[in-house]
């Protein structure tokens, strides 16, 4: 049976722009373009021109992409000539191969917020397609709070919906602009559409307000929609939109859908999912959810040793789909449940080749447990554990040596009589015959000894200058009697590689340089630096 064509269209740099603490610079916005033009979606929105110098500059020119470029905008406002509109001239003056009109499909809204009748709001649709049909534009048209609408007056939703059509708009959008809509209702609502415009012309917009976005969206898609739209990693104003890094996999991997339907995403291009979603984290300076369905760390992530030994034995047991689908990888967690099954399989993905009745397997498994107990936990640090494990095989060659270090932290009245407070760390680290002295000022006390640690590592600096911190964090555990600090780091370096190191103290300070260390050696050691 041949399979039906399925649309994709991303909102990421438009809608998932309203994300709060989201700011993307021009700049940022070409970079995600092109990602989500390499991936193979449909649509790309990328911005509303005229309404900020950015997406103004967006679309002054020619971007060329496979990907349908689309614009952003309203409609003509009530009781104006399409021709006599600003906002709609600087919209069908953009460079863009598809414009994505907004318009209001509740009654209600057409009367509060537009302040005028139902009749001028069709009106204005059908204008305005007309207008950007005559620019040979694509068209498509956002119908706002199109469920609520729906529900309040099914009659003038439809309208809205049906004028677009009708004047020729290449798609109509359902737009859940709440998120309110529950899947059972879209479902419903979508169906009733269908019956009016055909399906391969009908879209949804899903928000995630009650956490069904991505359900919802596959609920219209079961009713008859063909474009879903969406944006990386789920990005969005309030709880987000649908998420496409969710929705993509389960169009190409689960069989109702993959069966049926046909996206832009190839096979080989899914792998690039994983890579796809931490770049965008990357740029907005975010720490990837280790949760995220299919492409987190943790999402083929198993902690106990007898699931270990059946994953070993035959994947499927415990996976819904294979991780290498979507570019991530199964993980067998190390911890304090592990049995040596895990502990032989995470040696195995390292690429550290033991028997498994080595007596040192037995060794490091005591030693994560002893150290499990008072308050690492290897799960979440991957490179320290390698680190570990290395160092008990013999594979971590002696790189530096540091001496000693002082840290301390001053508060005082500054000349411009406000009190401030400043951190400073001196090194003294030993490379080979060396001995390297360093200091640094640092935002606080941790940073100050990071960037000392790493302003001067002698004949190893030129390994370690990609090397960047990307995420700290602090937690206070009971362990006996004692309270002790654990410190979590995760970093990245010039491939773009992530890893995570741990220490563990009484004190702050002595934890996270335990952790800062881990990195700074486990970089080393990826980089082939010489002993
Ligand atoms: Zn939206």
């Amino acid at each position: 049976m041949p399979r039906e064509r399925l649309y994709l269209f991303d909102t990421t740099l438009r809608d998932g722009a309203q994300t709060n603490g989201v700011d993307f610079t021009l700049a940022d916005k070409l970079a995600i373009a092109s990602l989500l033009d390499d991936l193979g979606i449909d649509y790309v929105e990328a911005g509303y021109p005229g309404a900020n110098p950015i997406d103004t500059n967006l679309f002054a020119e020619k971007r060329p992409m496979r990907a349908t470029l689309t614009a952003f905008g309203m409609t003509r406002r009530p009781g104006r000539s399409a021709s006599n509109d600003p906002g709609l001239v600087a919209l069908l003056g953009a460079n863009a191969d598809a414009i994505c009109f907004v318009a209001k499909s509740w009654d209600y809204h057409v009367r509060v917020a537009l302040e005028t009748t139902e009749e001028e709001n069709l009106a204005s649709i059908r204008d305005s397609v007309r207008a950007a049909k005559a620019k040979d534009r694509e068209v498509l048209l956002d119908c706002e709070h199109f469920f609520d609408g729906y529900k309040s007056k099914p009659a003038y939703a439809l309208a809205c919906a049906k004028a677009a059509y009708d004047e020729g708009a290449r798609w109509v959008v359902l737009c859940d602009t709440n998120g309110g809509t529950l899947p059972h209702e879209v479902e419903a609502i979508v169906g009733e559409v269908c019956k009016i415009i055909p399906g391969d012309h009908v879209g949804i917009h899903a928000h995630n307000d009650t956490e069904q976005a991505v359900a919802n969206s596959f609920a219209a898609v079961r009713a008859g929609a063909r474009q879903i739209q969406g944006t990386l990693n789920g990005l969005g104003e309030r709880c987000g939109n649908a998420n496409l890094v969710s929705i993509i996999p389960t169009l190409k991997l689960k069989p109702e859908f993959a069966e049926k339907f046909d996206i832009g995403v190839s096979d080989e291009k899914l792998h690039s999912l994983v890579h796809a979603s931490h770049t965008l984290d990357e740029m907005l300076n975010r720490a990837p959810n280790r949760h995220a369905p299919y492409v987190g760390e943790s999402a083929f992530a198993t902690k106990a040793g007898i699931h270990a030994s059946a994953i070993m034995k035959e994947p499927a047991t415990y996976e819904h789909v294979a991780p290498e689908a979507v570019g991530n990888r199964r993980k067998l967690m190390v911890s304090d449940q592990a049995g040596r099954s895990n502990v032989l399989a995470e040696l195995d993905r390292i690429g550290l080749a033991v028997d498994k009745d080595d007596p040192r397997v037995g060794r490091l498994l005591d030693e994560v447990k002893e150290r499990e107990a008072i308050g690492y936990a290897y799960e979440a640090a991957d490179a320290s554990f390698e680190l570990l494990a290395r160092r008990m095989l013999g594979k971590v060659p002696h790189y530096f040596e540091v001496e000693k270090f002082d840290v301390n932290v001053e508060q005082r009245i500054s000349a411009k009589g406000e009190r401030v407070t400043v951190s400073q760390a001196v090194v003294k680290v030993k490379v080979g015959d060396d001995v390297l002295i360093s200091a640094s000022e640092g935002i606080g006390p941790v940073n100050a000894l990071d960037l000392a640690l790493r302003k001067d590592l002698g004949r190893y600096q030129s390994y370690i200058t990609g090397l960047e911190l990307t995420d700290y964090r602090v937690r206070i555990l009971n362990a006996g009697t004692e309270a002790v600090t654990r410190v979590l780091i995760e970093s990245q370096d010039e491939t773009g590689e992530h890893w995570t190191t741990i220490g563990v103290s009484p004190n702050i300070i002595d934890a996270s340089f335990q952790a800062l260390m881990d990195s700074i050696v486990y970089k080393l050691v990826k980089s082939g630096a010489p002993a």
